[in-house]
């Protein structure tokens, strides 16, 4: 049940951890279910369905954006999204801030950082983030706001595994946050939000938890 899912979940998070829910290959009826329970963020994680999704769904929900995200595509989705979470290189900053100009809004965005070990899950290094967030042509870019950073943890069952990443961008993000005025260290998912709560997320992207 989704209804019941989703309170669930809103009585565990409490009032300081957002909820996003993943809508991704969930079909149009079951995203409008949790729409009905008040649920308003949501995030797709291809362009395409984004696109497909937004053209039919209600105006009012807040997507974000938390797959890798081409320079490309960035025009297609200007005009309604709220946040990308999935930003990796200054390049897709600033075709951000293009489009965002373009469309007379400002985009959220999140930074992605690699915390995990598989190769496959994109992201920035530490070392990567910090060389960007110290750039002084960031200060030029008026229609990005960076709000904090993301990051997904090794798909495994070893939960202390998963506790030292997020322990580990918990720590980073600390560095940072002062400095660059973050609010937002979206970090847990299904699987994992437990943990990333209690280890300083303050977002949650729950997509199978929230449909099955
Ligand atoms: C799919 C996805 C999620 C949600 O995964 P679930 O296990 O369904 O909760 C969260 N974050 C990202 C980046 C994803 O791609």
């Amino acid at each position: 049940m989704i209804a019941e899912n989703i309170k669930t979940l809103k009585q565990e998070l409490g009032h300081s951890v957002e909820l996003i829910v993943v809508s991704k290959y969930r079909t149009v009826e079951e995203i409008m279910e949790a729409y009905s329970c008040g649920q308003r963020n949501f995030a797709e994680n291809r362009v395409q369905a984004l696109l497909e999704r937004e053209a039919v769904l209600p105006k009012d929900i807040i997507w974000h954006l938390i797959g890798h995200l081409q320079t490309n595509k960035v025009k297609y989705i200007a005009s309604f999204i709220r946040c990308i979470q999935s930003v990796d290189s200054l390049k897709l900053l600033k075709t951000i801030n293009e489009q965002a100009e373009r469309n007379s809004k400002t985009i959220d965005c999140l930074l992605q950082i690699h915390i995990a070990d598989e190769e496959s899950k994109f992201g920035l290094s530490q070392k990567e983030c910090n060389a960007i967030l110290q750039l002084n042509e960031l200060m030029e870019l008026k229609n990005i706001r960076i709000r904090g950073l993301m990051g997904m943890a090794t798909n495994t069952n070893d939960t202390s595994k998963i506790e030292s990443e997020f322990k580990e961008l918990k720590a980073f993000y600390d560095t940072l946050s002062e400095k660059h005025k973050f609010d937002t260290l979206s970090m847990g998912m299904s699987s994992d939000y437990k943990i990333a709560i209690a280890n300083g997320s303050n977002m949650v992207r729950v997509g199978s938890k929230v449909f099955e």
